[in-house]
């Protein structure tokens, strides 16, 4: 085998089941990870970080055995590293592979940076709707507010 073929395949190890999210930005390698809660789940992890790509500079790369995310752990995702891409895998063959997408509307999974809003005060599920899905800026569906990239905090 060449040499270039055994450091790729190095690189992308093969899972039997399970996902992998493939380009993730280098930065927000560790950020997904925690946002996703995989610092706290039992399944065999992989994480590869500062990877060359040719679409970003630097990518990161994980891949969750037997774990397949729900669509608010997708959007979380998305929300975060917009350039990710979804890899599911069934019997070591990719049966779905997809760009994450940032949906029209975002529920539960954020928090309204407005600390009077009812979503903070009392006990209810908040919802946005994306205004602007380049430079992310969520409405409040309550108090109207926008809530802005650099201020997204997860429940
Ligand atoms: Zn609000």
């Amino acid at each position: 085998m060449a040499k270039q073929q055994i450091r790729k395949e190095l690189r992308v190890t093969a899972i039997e089941n399970g996902t992998v999210i493939d380009h993730i930005p280098a930065k927000s390698v560790f950020l997904v990870i925690s946002i996703l809660g995989l610092d706290r789940i039992p399944h065999q992890i992989m994480v590869g970080t500062n990877l060359d790509s040719r679409k970003l500079k630097k990518k990161g790369i994980i891949k969750v055995s037997n774990k397949y995310f729900e669509s608010e752990e997708i959007n979380k995702i998305a929300l975060v590293a917009p350039s990710a891409t979804l890899i599911v895998i069934k019997d070591y063959t990719v049966v779905y592979k997809a760009k994450v997408e940032i949906p029209e509307t975002i529920s539960k999974i954020v928090k309204c940076i407005n600390p009077n809003c009812i979503t903070n005060v009392e006990n209810i599920t908040t919802s946005f709707t994306v205004i602007d899905k380049e430079d992310l800026v969520l409405s409040c569906h309550y108090c109207e507010k926008f809530t802005k990239k650099e201020n997204i905090r997860f429940k």
